[in-house]
Formats: C-alpha cells, sequence, structure tokens
C-alpha cells in the first residue's frame, strides 16, 4: 500500500471520529511523524491525559535526547493539534510491553485492536466510511494498522539494537540515529 491510499484511510478515520480526545489523538498520530522526522520510527505514542502526552521510546539514551527537546516538540506540535499539550513524558518502560504483545499468540487484528494506540472498540462509532461502501470501520482500521506495520518492516534493522531505520541513517552511521547518538 502506498502512502495515498494510506492518506486515503487516515481520511476515512477522521470522517469516523467522534469524541474530542478520539480526534486529538488522531491528530497527534498524523503530525507526530511530521514533527519527530525519522526519529518517529523508535517512538510509539501511547495515550494523553490531562494534555500530557505519553509516548514509548526504543531506548533510555532516546527518552533523554527526545526530554531535552520537550520545548522545541512542543512548539512544532501543538499548533498542529486541537487542543495544546503541556508537557510530553517519554519512557522505554512501554516499548517493551509493546514488543512483546507483537509476540503473542494473538491475532493480527487483536493484537493491533488491544494496541494502546487503537480507540477502544466500545468507543468505536458504528458507521461506515463514505467513501468505500464495502469497507466497515474495522476493515478500515486493519488496513490501516497493516499498512503502518509494512511500512516499517520494509524498513532495513539497526544492526545494533535491530529497530527499523530509515536507510540513509545506515548508510551514514552504520546504525540508527539514536545508537549513533549513544556511541558519540
Ligand atoms: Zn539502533
Amino acid at each position: 500500500m502506498d502512502f495515498e491510499s494510506l492518506n486515503q484511510i487516515l481520511g476515512a478515520l477522521k470522517i469516523m471520529e467522534r469524541s474530542p480526545q478520539q480526534k486529538q489523538f488522531q491528530k497527534l498520530i498524523e503530525s507526530w511523524e511530521q514533527v519527530l522526522g525519522v526519529m518517529a520510527t523508535h517512538t510509539q505514542p501511547l495515550y494523553i491525559q490531562r494534555r500530557v502526552l505519553y509516548v514509548a521510546t526504543s531506548s533510555a539514551a532516546l527518552s533523554q535526547e527526545l526530554s531535552f527537546k520537550n520545548p522545541q516538540i512542543l512548539q512544532k506540535l501543538n499548533p498542529l493539534l486541537p487542543t495544546p499539550l503541556d508537557k510530553i513524558r517519554f519512557s522505554t518502560a512501554q516499548w517493551h510491553t509493546n514488543q512483546l504483545q507483537s509476540q503473542s499468540t494473538q491475532t493480527k487484528s487483536n493484537e493491533w485492536l488491544d494496541h494502546p494506540s487503537m480507540i477502544p472498540k466500545s468507543q468505536k462509532p458504528p458507521i461506515v466510511s463514505s467513501t468505500d461502501k464495502n469497507q466497515n470501520p474495522q476493515t478500515t482500521f486493519q488496513n490501516w494498522a497493516k499498512a503502518v506495520k509494512i511500512r516499517s518492516q520494509a524498513l532495513p534493522l539497526c544492526p545494533q539494537c535491530q529497530c527499523p531505520t530509515p536507510p540513509g541513517e545506515i548508510k551514514r552511521w552504520s546504525v540508527c540515529a539514536i545508537c549513533a547518538i549513544k556511541q558519540s
């Protein structure tokens, strides 16, 4: 799946959204990669609570690095969000939980629907996207999740931390940007 169809699905998700919290989080996911750039592959926004965004990261060094950049990130991110955030908290704890979940015996669809960044089933609006009558909201979610997964699987793995890494980083440092920071 290419970026264009991914954007179409994100557009469909926009139609389905209901609560301000869902809207806020979807907007965040859309803006996150734009603001973080290559760093985004090493992070996973989890949830927002009282205007604090919680983000899992692949390493403690990255948590520290991004915590220092908190004001710069908020400055770029907040204009893109319906409600501005006060703070972002980075932690490696949830990252390992997420890695374990993906190795579990659950089916792929359940695994993704249970993921903290997915909208809980009970909150999912029972409407069909107006752009494609053959797709119910669940199929749309699964396709979107699949697209995101395929996209990161297509990336080469960093030889040091095994994270999906943009080829440019490996070409430049032989490892990902995060491991390059750690080594310097
Ligand atoms: Zn690495």
